[in-house]
């Protein structure tokens, strides 16, 4: 046998089976560009060598199985498929195709129009009206015969039983059941609840929702329908082209889709297909591309068929959503707050209207969720403009090892070498040794310059950028030995502004302990916890030698004695540490056990970092009280409230609880107010925060240097 025979059949078999995997039992295992590309190429072969054509050929049928399950239902008028364009070019083919067999028929081609519409990506299905009523509705099956789905669509509540305002003989109207996206996903998620199997895509329930034993259970599907033309028809006036048939059908009583357009030639189809390609993200139902049809019905008959599919009509698809390609390695990238992500490098693949070498793989639960190997063929998705999927692989065409390998999650840093840690419930790993690692450097930076944090005024995106990129900052330790002649010859950088920013690192040197925790960019602490542990620890050498573990013990015995206490009507003793749980116990840990960090800390030190107390000088009139701000507040942010009130030594609070003593509320304060009113709260305003803190007074004295509020000109 030559080799072009034996890959025909080795065609034709593979064709067969994916057939039989799609129409019967509704769960396709490749996507429908791989069976495409397949098809096409048998076209290819068959046309090389026309010899080559048998009649089983899926080139010269129409796809589709009749179920012994249901009753057999002959087509009065066949139900064909379409021929696809995959191109500009097949269009204007399909055009001069047109135009020849029209002259060739000796019809008038000037009266040539086209009517375009989307190609719904359902099943196709036939409903008989008879004197207006559904009498019976049946699958495509293999274009003569099909399924008796009757049962089933009577369920389908866009699906009219009775015709609006007419009762011909007969009505045979062709169209597609579907199902929406979004009602595919509450389905699929039904489907995962129950331990029963999901569904590939939207087309796949829609056809295995139709093709039930059960009509309940089709009653429960959501499916839709959308008509694009007749089959049989008795006594009935038709419309004389395709577009007035669809206004015509949707006048009866049947949903047609609103997306139409009619047109003198390609370029007006080829536009359609355009606007069409924009819209298809936003559309709630999947489409695969535009039909072109001839407008006038009556040359429809004169065009007549090819083998599977009429002259008349077109199908042009919109680049595929889908495609196959190979897992060649998976690689884990550090993002800038320190996660890991696992990304697919894959071969080039085009999908979706673009070439696809990566796509992210979110973390290790995920990979193991869809069993991907490295070296695995697998189906990458890229719908619109969402960035490229794996969707799944296909472990059937799984090579022997070393051709494949499971993947790992490093135990390191890729980036830095420092350890990573995956916290409990949570998905990421994360890299630890956020002031040393090259990843997170920027990160770290900004984070650490921050006016809540290190207070370096002028440390911007863009001046950590260029101080990044030219190599002069690696760690915040750096900041420290920079100078205004090198700050001076960067980018957008004068002499003064140089100098300027300078100074404010030096300024920062001084700086609360608090402050410096937090800038330190530990997961888990922020300002508040940060606070809490300034309270206990100097500094972070103390913070560094804690016995978490006895301290723990201390903490449990207190907790129960209080109970006790409580019990007593005894006021309880202060917890330590209250508020700071095993997770950020353990954060810290991590953080200071690793030697990267260790060894940044001991440069800033070094660099002249300096510990003064927090400018609670002021008085510590809140000591002891607990606030929460809400609402927008007439002249200070709500951070700036923050601050006042804890530089005299109040604490704040995210949420209103029985704890809190005051709420100070501002315009439009919410739901916060409300609970407060509820649980019997004080609520105040700023004028009255300013008053209890003695900053009202230092207001009125506007030339006060340490004002920390920015004066109200009002
Ligand atoms: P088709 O989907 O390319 O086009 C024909 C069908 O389009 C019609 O029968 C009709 O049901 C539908 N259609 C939708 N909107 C229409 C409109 N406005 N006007 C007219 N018809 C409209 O061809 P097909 O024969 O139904 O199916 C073949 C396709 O199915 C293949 O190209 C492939 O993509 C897919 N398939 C995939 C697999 C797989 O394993 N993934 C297997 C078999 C088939």
């Amino acid at each position: 046998m030559n080799t072009a025979r034996k890959r025909a059949e080795e065609l034709r078999e593979l064709l067969a089976r994916y057939d039989y995997e799609y129409y019967v039992l509704d769960a396709p295992s490749v996507p429908d560009a791989e069976y495409d590309r397949l098809f096409r190429e048998l076209q290819q072969l068959e046309r090389t060598d026309p010899s080559l054509v048998v009649a089983g050929s899926p080139t010269q049928r129409v796809g589709g199985a009749v179920s012994g399950a249901f009753a057999a239902v002959r087509h009065s008028s066949p139900m064909l498929s379409l021929n696809n364009a995959f191109d500009d070019d097949e269009v204007l083919a399909f055009d001069r195709r047109v135009r020849e067999r029209l002259a060739e028929e000796g019809l008038p081609l000037a009266q040539l129009r086209y009517s375009a519409e989307l190609k719904y990506d359902g099943v196709a299905v036939s409903l008989r009206y008879e004197h207006g009523l559904l009498a019976q509705a049946a699958t495509r099956g293999d274009g003569t015969t099909g399924e008796d789905v009757t049962a089933n669509v009577r369920t389908v509540r866009a699906i009219p039983l009775r015709l609006v305002g007419i009762a011909p003989a007969v009505l045979e109207v062709r169209g597609e059941v579907l199902m929406y996206r979004r009602d595919f996903e509450r389905l699929n998620g039904r489907q995962r609840d129950a331990g029963e199997r999901e569904f590939v895509n939207p087309r796949n329930a829609a056809a295995g929702s139709l093709r039930q034993l059960d009509p309940a259970v089709t009653a429960a599907r959501p499916l839709r329908f959308f008509a694009y033309g007749v089959g049989e028809t008795a006594g009935a006036e038709l419309p004389g082209t395709h577009s007035a048939l669809l206004g015509w059908l949707a006048r009866i009583g049947l949903p047609v889709g609103a997306e139409r357009a009619a047109g003198d030639g390609p370029q007006d189809l080829l536009a359609f297909y355009r606007r069409m390609q924009s819209l298809r993200p936003k559309l709630a139902y999947d489409i695969d591309g535009v039909v072109y049809k001839v407008e006038r019905r009556d040359w429809h008959d004169a065009l007549g068929f090819v083998a599977r599919a009429p002259r008349f009509a077109l199908a042009h698809k919109f680049p595929a959503e889908e495609a196959l390609t190979e897992l060649l390695d998976i690689e884990v990238q550090v993002g800038r707050t320190g996660k890991l992500t696992p990304v697919a490098r894959l071969r080039p693949v085009f999908v979706g209207g673009v070439t696809v070498t990566n796509a992210t793989l979110h973390n290790e639960d995920e990979i193991a969720r869809k069993d991907l190997l490295i070296g695995d063929t697998v189906v990458v998705r890229r719908a619109g403009d969402v960035i490229p999927e794996v969707v799944r692989a296909l472990p059937e065409r799984r090579g022997e090892p070393p051709h494949r390998r499971a993947f790992s999650m490093p135990r390191a840093c890729p980036v830095c070498g420092s350890a990573v840690v995956r916290e409990e419930g949570e998905a990421d790993w994360r890299c630890v040794g956020g002031l040393y690692c090259a990843a997170q450097r920027k990160q770290a930076l900004l984070h650490f310059a921050q006016r809540r944090a290190m207070d370096v005024e002028g440390l911007g995106e863009k001046l950590v950028d260029q101080l990044v990129d030219a190599g002069l900052v690696r760690t915040p330790a750096d900041l420290y030995r920079l100078d205004v002649a090198t700050l001076a010859g960067l980018e957008r950088m004068g002499e003064k502004s140089a100098a300027n920013l300078v100074e404010a690192i030096q300024r920062s040197r001084h700086t609360p302990f608090a402050r410096f925790l937090f800038a330190l960019g530990i997961r888990h602490v922020g300002e508040e916890v940060a606070r809490v542990l300034a309270q206990r620890y100097a500094d972070t050498a103390a913070l560094m030698r804690e016995d978490w573990s006895a301290l723990a013990a201390t903490k449990a015995t207190v907790q129960k004695d209080n109970a006790r206490r409580r019990a007593r009507g005894e006021p309880p003793e202060p917890v330590p540490l209250e508020g700071i749980g095993p997770e950020i116990v353990a954060s810290l840990q991590r953080f200071f056990d690793e030697p990267h960090n260790r060894q940044v800390i001991a440069a800033l030190h070094a660099a002249g970092i300096e510990f003064v107390r927090e400018a609670a000088e002021a008085g510590e009139t809140l000591a002891g009280r607990s606030f929460v701000v809400t609402g927008t507040l007439p002249t200070m942010s709500r951070e700036q409230a923050h601050e006042l009130i804890r530089r005299h030594g109040g604490t704040v609070a995210s949420s209103v609880s029985r704890k809190t003593d005051f709420v100070v509320a501002g315009e439009a304060a919410g739901s916060k107010l409300a609970r407060a009113s509820e649980l019997g709260i004080a609520v105040i305003d700023e004028d009255a925060l300013l008053n209890m803190t003695g900053e009202a007074a230092r207001r009125r004295a506007p030339d006060d240097p340490n004002h920390p509020v920015r004066s109200d000109p009002a």
